[in-house]
């Protein structure tokens, strides 16, 4: 799950992580407000929106005046903000975040994250802040300093000066630097978070470290225990096919496609977009109905696939095991029938009650085409797509 930038600082301030004064505002006139409140000279307008390369996009403004702040206000807000992270389609903005313009010296780079080849938390930094850290890596990985934190120690005192020194900070900033890295590791684990990176680290004309951006991605596997972060859900800011997936507890992710595919088992979901691929197919989504579909669930699934207008085909692709395919054979047909289907269905199916599931099929006077092997599934739904 991911938050807005306000949300993450408020969390920082929480952690003694130093970030500048901000209000959040959802109209121009709480943005005029909200900088009377702050006060001057300087303001800096940012939108709020679940992606990053804001400032590139035209979504974060340097006011100076409090008319300024109106006209910027007014321009950001509900503009469709496009940034590499948002795709072209962009994302609209219905939130800004007015906050304190900063003095910038020097901008670095700060990140925790899980890393998942040595299966520890890397602590990562570099003297290019500001900028989009992939380019960083791809043109001078050696700016990038990378340390490993051991889980039952935490990061050492040591291993914060060595990436205080490795980044260059000067030496008048390194005990801060020290203590402020050990809050974000802190906060990182405290909160569960699977990604929190401080883009730019803003080092002001005193030496004084400040956190000028946030952005946290929690794990949402340990999200029960974080009522309060579930709570900064902002549900605009999410793909709508998906949140209404997770209504019925449906791993559903949206994809470019137009085969649109039903699966149980996030492996066999998995293999199923390849074989598609493989002849030649694009799939619409990834979805695993779970171990304990109900007809229901398999209902709700052909809704939310079929809301989506780029669908032309259908492929069920089910391994009875804890799930019979008579159980799925039921779903199906209901499904089928409540949502009136009108693109080409192909079901695969294997397993417990094979036959009385093919055969209730069969027997459902719907026109479903079946298929024996995940192969010919594939081919079959591609040729289907292809004859529309
Ligand atoms: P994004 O990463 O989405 O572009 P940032 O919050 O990093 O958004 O803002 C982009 C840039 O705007 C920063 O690199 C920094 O130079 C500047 N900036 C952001 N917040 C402030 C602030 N409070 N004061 C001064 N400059 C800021
Ligand atoms: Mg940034």
């Amino acid at each position: 799950m991911k938050i807005h930038e306000y949300q993450g600082k408020e969390i920082l301030r929480k952690f003694g992580v130093p970030v500048p004064r901000g209000i959040p505002a959802f109209t121009v006139q709480e943005a005029v407000e909200a900088a009377q409140k702050l006060g001057g000279p300087v303001w800096v307008v940012k939108a709020q929106i679940h992606a990053g390369g804001r400032g590139k996009g035209g979504g974060v403004k340097v006011a100076k005046s409090i008319d300024d702040v109106r006209r910027l206000a007014g321009e950001i807000l509900g503009m469709r903000l496009v940034t590499h992270q948002t795709g072209p389609e962009g994302q609209i903005v219905r939130r800004l975040y007015i906050e304190e313009g900063a003095d910038i010296q020097k901008e670095y780079y700060v990140s925790v994250l899980t890393d998942r080849a040595t299966q520890k938390v890397a602590f990562i930094a570099s003297s290019e802040g500001g900028m989009d850290i992939e380019e960083v890596a791809r043109v001078s990985p050696e700016k990038i300093i990378k340390v490993f934190v051991d889980p039952i120690i935490g990061l050492t005192t040591e291993q914060a000066q060595a990436v205080a020194s490795g980044i260059g900070l000067p030496e008048a900033s390194v005990a801060q630097a020290v203590d402020l890295f050990q809050k974000l590791y802190t906060c990182y684990m405290e909160t569960d978070a699977s990604l929190l990176e401080i883009n730019p680290l803003n080092r002001d004309s005193k030496n004084q470290l400040i956190a000028l951006d946030a952005k946290f991605n929690f794990d949402d596997n340990a999200l029960f225990r974080h009522p309060e972060i579930v709570a900064l859900r902002d549900l605009d800011e999410e793909d709508p096919a998906e949140v209404e997936a997770s209504k019925y507890d449906l791993a559903y992710i949206s994809l470019d496609g137009n085969i649109g595919c039903l699966v149980n088992g996030a492996g066999l979901a998995m293999a199923t977009m390849d074989t598609i691929k493989l002849f030649g197919g694009e799939p619409a989504n990834f979805l695993d109905v779970g171990g304990g579909a109900t007809p229901e669930k398999v209902t709700e699934a052909f809704k939310i696939m079929l809301r989506n207008p780029k669908v032309k085909a259908i492929l069920v692709n089910i391994f009875g095991g804890i799930m019979r395919c008579d159980t799925i054979a039921t779903g199906v047909i209901t499904a089928c029938k409540a949502v009136n289907l009108s693109v080409p269905l192909v079901v695969r199916m294997k397993g417990t009650n094979e036959d009385l599931g093919k055969k209730m099929l069969a027997e459902s006077g719907l026109p479903i085409i079946s298929a024996d092997t995940m192969a010919e599934a594939a081919q079959k739904v591609v040729a289907a797509v292809n004859a529309a």
